[in-house]
């Protein structure tokens, strides 16, 4: 099995608009911190990822089609 991505308990999910395509593949995995727009852009929590949906929010990252999707230590200032 391929190594999923790192993702910690307590990093923040981000999405580069950029490169984000809309498919909403992450908010079918994680839809408890991933929510989709009238477009399907992806709409953030924006709280610090729980320890029981790590291994969720890997996978999402994971399938994003152009690794749009990220976590990151650090709340958004
Ligand atoms: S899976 Fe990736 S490309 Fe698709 S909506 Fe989420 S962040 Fe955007």
């Amino acid at each position: 099995m391929a190594k999923l991505p790192q993702a910690e308990a307590g990093q923040f999910l981000r999405v580069n608009p950029i490169t984000c395509v809309a498919r909403g593949m992450c908010a079918e995995l994680l839809p408890e911190q991933v929510k989709l727009d009238e477009w399907g852009y992806p709409i953030l929590k924006g709280d610090p990822l729980p320890p029981q949906l790590v291994t969720h929010a890997r996978r999402a990252i994971a399938e994003c089609p152009t690794l749009a999707l990220r976590a990151d230590p650090t709340p958004r200032g």
